[in-house]
């Protein structure tokens, strides 16, 4: 079989670039091809599923072995536009699923703060969104899914069949097998836009309470902390909030409702391609300018303030990012810290934290604040409170090396708290978090799922081989 499959040498590293190596990659156009692939891939390094690399660590590379790469399986196959339900191959991405839908009124139920993730990645990590809250994370919002297993079997999974399959797989980080079709909900929308409002917060505090006093009437609520704010500022930031339009409220929302008039300008005043602020970005990083930086978005968050609520595109208000290419450049290497921490807990962990990163003299130059709820889902991380995403410059083998450590410390702060992880935003935590994340039952029934689809444990990467220890 192998001497027919394209197997190529490549560099295959995470999305923060701060782990990778070099791997024999795959990318199959259909389904059959993914059934050869795995029956195929039995080594002892096995095979690793991979999406868009979206993941910021190791969560879809496997360095020395092989990698299955979807971004050839990326075809729509149906969309029922009366009911906005899509039948999709696991490579299609966020942006192609909405390109597809917006003009016949649907977006998808749940989308990352970047477009470029697949679905077959989105569904494995369960991915939420700024309205996590309130509609749940993208499992949620599956109908179905087919999945290939190594031991052979074509599955059809769903609420009504193989249920815990279904449950395990959505939140199983690529380990029990290959999601080779999906279908998926979509919501309804009105108007291509959203009535967004912009609010400065002056503390952590102000932020927390901020999020619990307007989730109920928000259908996105999503913080930006400066991380580097000390004192009676710290955690202080600035809020946004958006809330739809309904049928009929925005007068030019249909025409908004074309793909071409949800992307953002690709240049900066008309003039200045975008394709050059990275370059910028990575200078005020390197030169010392990020609190600087920080301070001034924070002023000009009571100039936002004072112009909201404003209409903004779907497209804008959920992927701005996306708009400035390379951005990730300027503070590359780099991981995301991701910790989800129960209500009761979140005010005096996430100071703590924060403070931890300052006596350490390694603070994030990124923090983003979002409110969770719980899921049915086996592995999930999310809990009935608040996460904040903390991004950290990683830099040369000394900084490298603090960082981590750093990491393993708070980590202990946030699991003793009943804190939980996101393995998509993960690099660092240890095999022993594992168990303590999810509960020993948990991690008893996944072990036995992985036994039962996998049972010579193809599927691994190297977050796999980190945290279940599995060779
Ligand atoms: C700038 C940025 C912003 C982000 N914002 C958010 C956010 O707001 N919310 C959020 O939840 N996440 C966010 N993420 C993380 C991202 O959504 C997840 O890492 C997502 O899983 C990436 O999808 P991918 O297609 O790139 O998958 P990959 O990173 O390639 O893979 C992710 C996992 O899915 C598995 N996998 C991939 N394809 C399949 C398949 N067909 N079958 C079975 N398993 C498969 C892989 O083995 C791996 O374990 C963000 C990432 C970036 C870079």
């Amino acid at each position: 079989m192998s001497s027919t499959m394209n197997w190529r040498s490549e560099s295959v590293r995470g999305w923060g670039d701060s782990v990778g190596g070099t791997s024999e990659v795959l990318r199959p156009t259909d389904q059959g091809q993914i059934v050869d692939a795995l029956a195929d891939s039995h080594g002892p390094r096995g095979v690793a599923l991979r999406g868009s690399g979206c993941s910021y660590g190791d969560a879809s590379i496997n360095p020395d072995g092989r990698v299955i790469d979807f971004t050839g399986m990326n075809r729509i196959l149906d969309f029922d536009a009366e009911n906005g339900i899509a039948r999709v191959e696991p490579g299609v991405t966020i942006r192609e699923l909405w390109c597809h839908s917006i003009g016949q009124g649907f977006w998808p139920a749940v989308v990352p703060g970047t477009q470029q993730v697949s679905v077959g990645g989105a569904a494995s990590m369960n991915i939420h969104g700024k309205n996590n809250y309130a509609v749940g994370t993208f499992g949620d919002h599956i109908e179905s899914l087919r999945l290939a297993t190594p031991s052979g079997e074509l599955l059809e999974c769903s609420r009504k069949e193989n249920v815990d399959i279904f449950h395990a797989v959505v939140s199983g980080f690529g380990m029990l097998g290959c999601i080779t079709e999906l279908e998926l909900k979509l919501k309804k929308v009105y108007s291509g836009r959203m009535r967004v409002w912009g609010i400065p917060t002056r503390d952590l505090d102000d932020n927390l309470s901020m999020i619990e006093d307007l989730k109920d009437e928000s259908d996105y609520l999503v913080g930006w902390i400066d991380l580097h704010a000390k004192g009676k500022a710290l955690g202080r930031g600035e809020m946004h909030r958006a809330v739809q339009f309904k049928q009929g409220e925005d007068p030019d929302g249909e025409s908004m409702l074309s793909p071409d008039r949800q992307d953002v300008p690709t240049t900066l005043f008309g003039v200045v391609p975008k394709g050059w602020i990275w370059p910028g970005m990575w200078l005020a990083h390197h030169l010392g300018f990020v609190p600087m930086v920080n301070w001034a978005k924070f002023q000009a968050g009571f100039g936002e303030g004072w112009k909201s609520p404003y209409p903004q595109t779907h497209g804008a208000f959920h992927f701005l990012l996306d708009y400035v290419p390379n951005w990730n450049r300027a503070f590359s290497p780099l991981i995301q810290f991701q910790p989800f921490i129960p209500h009761a807990e979140a005010s005096r962990v996430l100071r703590r934290l924060i403070e931890m990163c300052h006596d350490a003299n390694l603070v994030p130059y990124l923090g983003v604040l979002k409110r969770h709820r719980v899921d049915k889902f086996l592995m999930t991380h999310a809990v009935d409170g608040f996460s904040m995403a903390m991004d950290f410059y990683v830099g040369g083998a000394s900084r490298r090396k603090a960082v981590w450590e750093l990491t393993h410390r708070m980590a202990e702060v946030v699991l003793d708290a009943g804190g939980r992880f996101y393995y998509a935003k993960d690099a660092t935590l240890l095999e022993s978090s594992f168990e303590r994340i999810h509960g020993s039952g948990a991690v008893e029934q996944f072990r036995a799922l992985k036994d039962r689809l996998d049972p010579d444990g193809v599927l691994q990467t190297d977050l796999s081989r980190r945290l279940l220890g599995s060779e």
